[in-house]
């Protein structure tokens, strides 16, 4: 696994000829560069981020994105995978405004922490489909995907999945070529505390703890093993400050293959993150 960093800023004038001087090469104003971690990252990190009064302040606006990049090998170790790709946002539940306390039980007011779906979800129109794209996702929805109806009923119904009709807001009548997949919830939890994904804080609202959202490490595994296809955590994943708090979905390796063999995700580091072997 490697770590990678994006960086972006509005970088002035003198930060331009300081990251030169490691190769890295940017315009000022606002730019970004990929960098791995590495002592020269630390450096940079530490010369932006210290708070010495003979230092310079930090660019404003900056912010880093963090991700890690698995190999094949470690791709091919593991058993169980976080499925990233979700399909591409189709267009935004319905309404949009309180789409979310229609949707969901026990939905915290603070960290949008939810317990379970309680009504279909309502998209504008009747989705337009690309050529060969058999799912979708909504936006500000990440632990939900949208599939094809006929592709639903041919490949995946036969596994025994299940599905949910999604409304076409206008009518309150059924879309005629999407079902939303059904994802249970896992039967254990992961081994999140004291992870590098244990960076947020209770919620002083519903005392919820989200996890670190972003891919920064394998995934803990299942405190308890269990048998499934596909799952999504028990645990929320999200900053305590925001509003956002999306739940992972878990796959095992059989049905991983089969969403390659049918072109809906890819094999590699950015549509699957491996699940550590307990
Ligand atoms: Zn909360």
């Amino acid at each position: 696994m490697i770590k990678k960093h994006h960086i972006f800023a509005k970088w002035r004038k003198q930060d331009v000829e300081y990251l030169k001087n490691f190769g890295i090469n940017i315009r000022d104003n606002y730019d970004s560069f990929l960098i791995p971690e590495n002592e020269i990252y630390f450096k940079i990190i530490d010369h932006f981020t210290s708070k010495s009064l003979f230092k310079k302040q930090p660019p404003e606006f900056s912010f880093i994105h963090s991700l890690s990049e698995f190999s094949k090998e470690e791709l091919d170790k593991a058993d169980r995978y976080i499925l990233n790709n979700i399909g591409k946002p189709k267009g935004y539940p319905q309404p949009k405004n309180g789409y979310k306390e229609k949707s969901y039980s026990k939905l915290c007011s603070k960290c949008c922490t939810y317990n379970s779906q309680i009504s279909l979800f309502r998209i504008k129109n009747e989705p337009k489909w690309g050529k060969n794209q058999v799912h979708f996702s909504l936006n500000w929805i990440f632990d939900e995907t949208f599939i094809k109806k006929d592709f639903f009923q041919e490949v995946f119904a036969p596994l025994g999945l299940k599905s949910r009709d999604v409304l076409i807001h206008n009518t309150g009548k059924p879309a005629e070529t999407v079902l939303q997949l059904v994802i249970p919830e896992a039967e254990s939890d992961l081994q999140l505390d004291g992870s590098t994904y244990d960076t947020q804080k209770f919620c002083p609202v519903c005392g919820i703890k989200k996890y670190d959202q972003r891919n920064l490490d394998f995934m803990p595994p299942f405190r308890k093993d269990f048998d499934f296809m596909i799952c999504k955590t028990k645990e929320s994943f999200g900053e305590t400050e925001t509003h956002q708090a999306n739940r992972k979905i878990i796959i095992s390796k059989e049905f991983c293959n089969l969403l390659v063999k049918h072109e809906i995700i890819k094999y590699n580091t950015y549509d699957l993150l491996p699940v550590r072997s307990s």
